[in-house]
């Protein structure tokens, strides 16, 4: 069983997916938690250089295809010996990632990333839960995390919020095309909450 987690930053991937993982070992399960972009040694690698590309701004098409390969080893080397031995795995974003960041975002031809994805990816979750959060809150949650250097403080959130405005509804599109694997869980409410909620869908989905 494939599951994955998606949202903006902020959203509280890493605390829910803490607490999934902690309930299917609970139940005697095999789990593997991995998280992209990375989840091998190479794909770490590969992280690096997109999170601290230094003064270079990264090319959009650059980003996607370093997003992609990273993605390809990891399928190869971590998640598919997984699955081939019946273990559960969850992941901390996937795919549908690339489709909101490199595709909503950033603009990428979304016919080109389903093709990297059918050629260099081929699987798909079983079940994926978007944590959905307004910007403006997400913006609050991750204060601080981040910055562009230079640019005034009033110009770097500008362009981060419309930035994100587009993550989320790129994210929201995922969900409406792919109703049946993809569950929208708000995010607003205190991680715990959030927990309870995600481990609540991911007992539904057990039982279908
Ligand atoms: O999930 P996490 O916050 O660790 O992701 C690391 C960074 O990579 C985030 O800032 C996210 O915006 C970025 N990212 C991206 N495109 C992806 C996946 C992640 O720009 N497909």
């Amino acid at each position: 069983h494939f599951v994955t987690l998606e949202g903006g930053e902020g959203a509280g991937k890493s605390t829910v997916l803490a607490a999934l993982r902690d309930a299917l070992q609970a139940d005697g399960c095999d789990v593997v938690s991995t998280r992209e972009p990375g989840g091998t040694p190479l794909a770490e690698r590969i992280r690096s250089l997109l999170l601290d590309a230094g003064d270079e701004a990264v090319a959009p098409h650059a980003e996607l295809l370093l997003m992609f390969a990273a993605r390809a080893q990891h399928v190869q080397e971590i998640i598919l010996p997984a699955l081939q031995r019946g273990a559960w795995v969850i992941c901390d974003r996937f795919t549908d990632s690339s489709y909101a960041y490199q595709g909503a975002a950033r603009g990428m031809d979304v016919h080109f990333i389903a093709e990297l994805e059918r050629h260099a990816v081929g699987i798909e979750p079983g079940l994926t839960l978007l944590l959905d959060l307004d910007v403006a809150h997400a913006r609050q949650r991750t204060r601080g995390r981040d910055l562009l250097g230079g640019a005034s403080p009033d110009r770097i959130e500008r362009e981060r919020d419309e930035f994100f405005e587009r993550v989320r509804a790129g994210f929201l599109t995922r969900a409406a095309q792919h109703p049946q694997r993809v569950h929208v869980l708000d995010a607003s409410p205190e991680a715990a909450a959030v927990a309870a909620a995600a481990r609540m869908r991911l007992a539904d989905y057990r039982k279908a």
